[in-house]
């Protein structure tokens, strides 16, 4: 289906694009346009202007501090994750973008667009929770930092309100993480996932079960599956799995995701 007629700015700088933001209510930042550009051909959103951030190098680009922290750009695509040499200092995120779809989604799809549509199966959602994230958000009012665990408010909606942008996503040090999904086919979209991280404590987030991952509270690197069994998850039924099938992959994919962390 084609689109329906839209404005289109693309501002110069950060600032720029949040005044397009707070001055248009009808404006949506595009980022990859991978979830966007599809969901306004499905009439299901309909923005009166797009700000397209690709003009923005403020927004793009990933740096590795002294103390192993990595900050990225919520402009820097998957490809772009998955060949940064910064990137390998948590080889997990290149891992997980590798598994997102196909070549063409990664090099257009950039992790701030993954994380500010919340679509609940996607990938990154529960890994940002799992490896401690924090994310950046800037708005007329200046900038403030937000843990992952806070960022995802619901099905489509996160902590980045009407007038703000994602501008950066910060990942502390650490090596042992681990992902377990199971998919619609080998780059599709998931049934079911996990994320798992055992840098000091045991983190571990489920994604698919809920409008948000769940974060759940681990005792040890043995006690996952109990783990998942309190938390008393009830997710929906749907025509690629039941509810009970999803508690059931929670189980096995959050066990197959910490123990894939311990064993880095
Ligand atoms: C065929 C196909 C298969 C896919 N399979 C998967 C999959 O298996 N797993 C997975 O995780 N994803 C999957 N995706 C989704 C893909 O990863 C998208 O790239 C991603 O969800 C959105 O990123 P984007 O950069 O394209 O954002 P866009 O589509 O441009 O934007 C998405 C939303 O985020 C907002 N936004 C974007 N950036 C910012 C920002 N910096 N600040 C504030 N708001 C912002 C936009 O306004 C919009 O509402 C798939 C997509 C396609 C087309």
């Amino acid at each position: 289906m084609l689109l329906r007629e839209v404005e289109y700015a693309k501002p110069g700088s950060v600032a720029e694009a949040l005044e397009l933001l707070a001055s248009n209510d009808g404006a949506r930042a595009l980022a990859g346009g991978q979830t966007l550009i599809n969901v306004m051909k499905a009439r299901a959103a309909s923005p009166d202007m797009l700000v397209d951030l690709n003009g923005l190098e403020e927004l793009r680009g990933i740096e590795l501090a002294g103390d192993g922290t990595l900050t990225i750009g919520a402009m820097t695509t998957y490809s772009e994750l998955m060949a940064s040499a910064e990137a390998k200092a948590r080889p997990i995120l290149g891992e997980v973008c590798a598994t997102i779809a196909d070549v063409q989604v990664r090099n257009r799809g950039t992790i701030g667009g993954n994380l500010c549509s919340n679509d609940p199966t996607n990938h990154l959602p529960p890994l940002m929770v799992a490896v401690g994230a924090r994310m950046t958000i800037a708005g007329a009012g200046g900038e403030r930092e937000v843990p992952a665990e806070e960022f995802f408010l619901g099905v489509y909606l996160t902590a980045v309100g009407p007038g703000e942008l994602l501008t950066r996503i910060a990942i502390p040090a650490g090596k042992k993480d681990g992902f377990a999904a199971v998919t619609l086919g080998a780059e599709g979209t998931c049934i079911c996932n996990a994320a798992a991280s055992v840098n000091g404590g045991v983190r571990v987030a489920l994604g698919c079960v809920d409008a948000v991952p769940v974060l759940l509270t681990v005792d040890g690197p043995g006690a996952v599956a109990d783990a998942v069994r309190a938390a008393n998850l009830m997710p929906p039924s749907d025509v690629h799995a039941s509810s009970e099938y999803r508690i059931h992959l929670s189980e096995v994919l959050a066990t197959r995701a910490a123990e894939e962390a311990a064993a880095r």
